[in-house]
């Protein structure tokens, strides 16, 4: 079995006390790594070293062009290892390997992009309306920052983060999830590769409770980034508030999915089965609550249902699977719940349901994909994140009534609109509450546009300019340039 190790003040190092976990593949439970299980102890030795890297190293003085350089180094890494982290990332995640393929082309493309946005913001003069004076606004590294990244795209989320940190000039510890730490252990390699200097970039492993509390507890860490569920993003904040650090928090999200009756029908079928089950519904972005107009509700629902039936799930290697099993026994659990959940509140079970049959995939996490109909915003199922393969239906008659129930919500991470009326689709995009609404597709999403959500979907936003701006300190400058006594005293 593979042996890994943390990557700490620029050395491979196992846990202070020795512990490790040991990494299984969703698909088979086949034992694949081990890595070390760190604690409170390896966290505080990241922190040190990147408090001092930040401190008293070179790395926030190095210039904005030389930073970008390394940055895009790392994409050219990236893109020479992508069959390997692509691999891995199927290994350890249990997704197809065409997706994680199409995950390491954009994480190559995140760091490329923030390596040439690393010299490109050089501040402001602004007009002083002072007499004899200048002033101007300049953009300073954050310092130490905590990362904190989820297992549903273990390397994605984690380059969303690593690019901007690096390109900004902080220093950084990223403590992956510690189900899938595999593909951030090797990027970790590559960042080492690419000269970036020791105790900049530095990696724990572990449970979140002792090594990412610590991350957003400690008063030597001046920005936790974090990407995951609400419930730990709730603790995370308040862990934050002891030195008042700056916070992005990117959580989840129970996306509307809005077909109208003039839409393309085949392309909206097709859509809405890859918005709510690509990845097995582990997507922070899922269409996870499909709503449908009235006119076309039930030969809509036909169809989904039809096509839902065909679905091939298995080994994420296997070029003909269309989707792989969830993460965990636990997670699996979790569906399983909320399915009983919908059935309780109430919700038509109209496919799925259940665990497959089919006598290979009974070691893997697997669940049939499941569409329940007739479920209004009053039902938990609607409500909740169930981040898997569970789509609920709703009904509405106008754009009024569509809004009003895709807006009842606690969460507003992202949406689309399926209408050949493009006013009509723009006046919805106004109208929703929500990061990213998209208008006729679902899913896109790429390194110059900003990602984020409204309301409990987080605070901030990663990618695009205000991906960079996230990990920066905006500071004023003024110079008196003929300066004189007040005699005011
Ligand atoms: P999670 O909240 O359980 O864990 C996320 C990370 O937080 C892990 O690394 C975990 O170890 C760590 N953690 C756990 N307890 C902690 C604590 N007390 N202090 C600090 N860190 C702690 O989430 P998950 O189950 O790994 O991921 C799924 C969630 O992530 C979903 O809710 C999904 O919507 C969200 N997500 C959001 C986005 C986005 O862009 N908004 C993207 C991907 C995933």
């Amino acid at each position: 079995m593979n042996k890994k190790h943390m990557y700490i003040n620029g050395k491979w190092v196992p846990a202070v006390d020795g512990n490790t976990r040991t990494i299984i593949n969703p698909f088979n439970q086949e034992e694949i790594a081990e890595v070390p299980e760190g604690n409170e102890t390896d966290t505080q030795l990241a922190i040190d070293a990147a408090r001092e890297a930040f401190d008293n190293g070179e790395w926030r003085h190095t210039s904005a062009t030389e930073r970008g350089k390394l940055v895009s180094k790392i994409a050219e890494l990236i893109e020479r290892d992508h069959q390997e982290l692509a691999e891995l990332e199927t290994l350890d995640s249990g997704k197809t390997l065409t997706e994680s393929l199409d995950d390491m082309s954009d994480i190559a493309e995140v760091f490329r992009y923030y390596g040439g946005l690393a010299d490109k913001d050089g501040g402001e003069v602004i007009e002083s309306p002072l007499p004899d004076s200048k002033s101007k606004v300049v953009r300073e590294p954050v310092g130490v920052c905590g990362q904190i990244t989820p297992w549903n795209y273990p390397l994605l989320q984690a380059s969303w983060k690593l690019a901007p940190a690096l390109a900004a000039g902080n220093t950084l510890v990223i403590k992956p999830s510690e189900i899938t730490p595999l593909t951030t252990i090797k990027v970790m390699e590559l960042i080492e590769e690419a000269g970036i200097p020791n105790g900049v970039a530095n990696l724990v492993l572990g449970q979140g409770s002792k090594t990412g509390q610590l991350l957003a507890e400690s008063t030597s860490v001046d920005l936790i980034s974090f990407t995951g569920g609400i419930e730990t993003g709730r603790k995370i904040m308040t862990a934050a508030s002891g030195n008042f650090k700056k916070i992005a928090l990117e959580l989840g999200g129970k996306n509307p999915n809005i077909v109208f009756e003039d839409a393309d029908f085949e392309t909206a079928v097709d859509q809405a089965l890859n918005a709510v089950f690509f990845h097995a519904g582990q997507v922070c972005s899922a269409g996870a609550r499909l709503l449908i107009q009235d006119s076309i509700h039930d030969e809509f629902v036909q169809a989904l249902v039809e096509r839902t039936k065909q679905i091939k799930l298995g080994n994420g290697f296997d070029p003909s699977t269309q989707s792989g099993p969830l993460i965990s026994k636990e997670h699996r659990e979790k569906v399983e719940n909320y399915v009983a959940i919908g059935i309780n509140e109430g919700a038509n079970l109209l496919t799925g349901g259940k665990r497959p049959e089919a006598e290979e995939l009974q070691s893997g996490f697997f669940y049939e994909p499941t569409i329940f109909t007739d479920c209004d915003t009053s039902m938990r199922i609607v409500q909740e994140e169930t981040f898997g393969p569970l789509l609920t239906i709703e009904r509405f008659s106008n754009e009024e009534k569509a809004v009003e129930l895709a807006n009842d919500s606690k969460y507003g991470l992202a949406g689309a609109v399926w209408t050949k009326d493009i006013r009509k689709a723009e006046r919805l995009s106004g109208k929703l509450r929500m990061g990213t609404v998209w208008i006729n597709d679902f899913h896109p999403y790429f390194a110059q546009a900003p990602w984020g959500g409204y309301k409990s979907s987080g605070i901030g936003r990663e990618l695009g300019r205000q991906g960079l701006e996230e990990y920066t300190e905006v500071k004023h400058v003024y110079e008196n340039t003929n300066p004189a006594p007040l005699h005011w005293f």
